[in-house]
């Protein structure tokens, strides 16, 4: 327990046990003594109004006095006798005897006509007051009474003073004793108040610790010892609370935690809005589309996706209060070609403050298929339409003259036979790709000599490579190297890659062959001496149909598959393609990379 906490509890119990006693006892304490005072002062009244009465009746019984100072003599002894002061003035105030006044010293006191009790004894039988004498120096009580006129005495009043000391005295015991037995009494409680604690801090310690360490998120605290048996249903209460709150928090954890794992293996980015439109959760997939955002939560959906679009779509919905529940969907566009189908869910959460709920669904690769179909669609068709064309316009012309030469029918014969081997070579090629894409020409592995399949190859560019006088060099070792390959896929890359390059090469010149082993794989390349391809354009001609210059392209037989066939059978084995190529000065030319993997050795007994 901490020690503000007991100090201040103890302190608290302390002030309320002294708060209780001093309230309980202070009015009885009050009552009593006030009512002792009167009683006091009654009786002390009633003894002094009963000398005052003595007093009177004797001096009516003396009924005179041969003169003043043998009246003051009287008065000074009777004094005595009775032992209080008697003093007699006359109905002017003026002293005329006193009992503790010689009598020379008379005229020279004060008048007296104003005293309390001296004016309360005009208009009653008797008056009385307490006052403090500045004659005697101390605190008197009066009391006073009319007399008729004696015997060379006026009339007047006569007054005793009766010392008040006893009085007070008594009253001062009596108070003493009364707070006495209080201050007693708030001592007492003290020590109590310190035992009460002491004891009650012993017995709540275990159940403000167990209280203490749930507080702080130590569920497995129980209070297993309790030294009051009152506060044993705390205890139990505290520590089945505990477990309550143990059992649920693992269960909101691992559903938090399920919630988390299936947001991040969601490959939509998903974003939660509060209701004021800014990002209080997102998921992996989110976090990846933006991975130099280093602060995503608390920002507004413009700022994390660029997108005016979707910002206004989520205002819209945060806005329209009716809509709960409702998916309202769009398409937006990013840069870098990105697209995505956002569907926004506005949900009302007034716990979580959640307002929306943001699911980005990538579609830029749909996209681009599509775009990738609609194109395969157009360059098909124009790859086609100009054979076709020509075979139109032949085939019209042999039919509506009949005043042509045979030289000339059979020269239109050759150019509608050339287009339409043009045509099936691009359907040959189109179907080879559409296989290959498909993986439906399933790849038969064997270890290959690539020598071989170099050499089938080269036997089929022959009458090309013979008309531009081209030489094929190559430098391959003509046993030892075995590459694990479709052996006819092999010679396809082989003579797409040595087509091209004769058909590039300068007259005269080699088409060379070399390789280079690196690890598990063998790297291939065809070079020539062309005229290369544009750095701008290497990047694009594997693509169906992508041509650097349509005119150079379309000489000979060109269909513009070519490479993306060898890029379609290397990727299939798990290799790679590439160029180099120089379009000016001395190392003008394009190289051709390729690799497939080498073929495992056999180990002895293996067919
Ligand atoms: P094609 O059937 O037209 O040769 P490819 O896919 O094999 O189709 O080649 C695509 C384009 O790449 C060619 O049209 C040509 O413009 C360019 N190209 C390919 N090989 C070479 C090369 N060795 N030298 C220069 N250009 C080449």
């Amino acid at each position: 327990m901490p020690v503000s906490m007991r100090f201040s509890f103890r302190l608290r119990l302390l002030l309320t046990f002294w708060f209780v006693i001093v309230f309980v006892q202070w009015m009885p304490i009050q009552y009593y003594s006030r009512t002792l005072r009167r009683d006091l002062l009654d009786e002390e009244e009633n003894k002094a109004i009963r000398q005052l009465h003595l007093v009177h009746w004797l001096l009516i019984q003396r009924n005179g006095f041969p003169d003043g100072e043998r009246f003051n003599e009287w008065l000074t002894e009777l004094g005595e006798q009775l032992q209080v002061r008697i003093t007699y003035m006359a109905t002017g105030g003026r002293i005329i005897a006193d009992s503790q006044v010689a009598f020379a010293d008379i005229p020279g006191m004060e008048n007296h006509a104003n005293r309390p009790e001296i004016v309360a004894a005009r208009g009653q039988e008797v008056g009385s007051s307490i006052r403090y004498s500045g004659t005697v120096n101390k605190e008197l009580f009066y009391v006073a009474t009319s007399v008729a006129g004696l015997d060379k005495v006026p009339a007047g009043v006569v007054r005793l003073a009766l010392p008040f000391s006893p009085i007070r005295a008594r009253l001062d015991h009596l108070y003493q004793a009364l707070y006495g037995l209080m201050a007693l009494m708030l001592i007492a409680t003290a020590a109590l108040s310190y035992i009460i604690t002491r004891r009650l801090q012993h017995s709540i310690a275990p159940l403000m610790r167990a209280a203490e360490a749930i507080g702080t998120g130590d569920f497995s605290q129980r209070v297993r010892i309790v030294a009051s048996r009152e506060l044993v249903p705390l205890a139990d209460s505290l520590n089945r609370m505990a477990e309550l709150i143990r059992t649920h928090i693992h269960r909101i954890t691992a559903e938090k935690r399920q919630l988390e794992a299936i947001l991040n293996g969601m490959r939509n980015g998903v974003m939660l809005l509060d209701v004021r439109g800014r990002v209080h959760t997102f998921n992996q997939a989110l976090r990846n589309m933006v991975p130099s955002m280093t602060h995503i939560v608390g920002r507004r959906p413009l700022e994390v996706v660029m997108s005016p679009e979707l910002q206004e779509a989520c205002d819209h919905v945060l806005q329209d209060n009716s809509d709960v529940g409702a998916v309202h969907s769009l398409q937006i566009s990013l840069e870098w070609q990105r697209f995505y189908d956002v569907n926004i869910v506005r949900v009302q959460d007034r716990h979580e403050g959640l307002g929306a709920i943001v699911v980005l669904h990538d579609i830029s690769e749909l996209k681009r298929l599509e775009r990738v179909r609609k194109d395969f669609v157009s360059n098909v068709s124009h790859e086609l339409r100009t054979p076709l064309t020509s075979i139109k316009g032949y085939s019209e012309a042999l039919l509506s003259g009949g005043d042509q030469d045979r030289d000339t029918m059979r020269s239109f014969l050759q150019l509608i036979l050339k287009n339409a081997d043009h045509m099936a070579s691009i359907i040959s090629d189109l179907l080879k790709l559409a296989r290959l894409e498909a993986k439906r020409e399933q790849i038969q592995l064997v270890d290959v000599n690539p020598v071989d399949a170099l050499t089938a190859a080269w036997k089929l560019c022959t009458p090309l490579a013979q008309g531009r006088k081209v030489q094929l060099q190559q430098q391959l070792p003509a046993e030892g190297l075995l590459v694990r390959v479709d052996f006819g896929q092999l010679v396809q890359v082989f003579r797409n890659l040595l087509e091209n390059a004769v058909r590039y090469s300068p007259a005269n010149e080699a088409v060379i062959v070399s390789h280079q082993v690196v690890g598990d794989w063998v790297t291939f390349s065809v070079r020539d001496l062309g005229p290369g391809i544009p750095g701008q354009e290497q990047h694009r001609i594997f693509e169906r149909f992508y041509r650097v210059e349509t005119v150079r392209g379309k000489e000979g037989g060109s269909t513009g598959l070519g490479l993306a066939i060898c890029r379609h059978i290397i990727n299939n084995h798990g290799g790679r393609i590439w160029l180099e190529s120089f379009t000016g000065g001395e190392t003008r030319g394009s190289t051709f990379f390729f690799t497939v993997p080498v073929a495992v050795p056999k180990e002895a007994g293996e067919p």
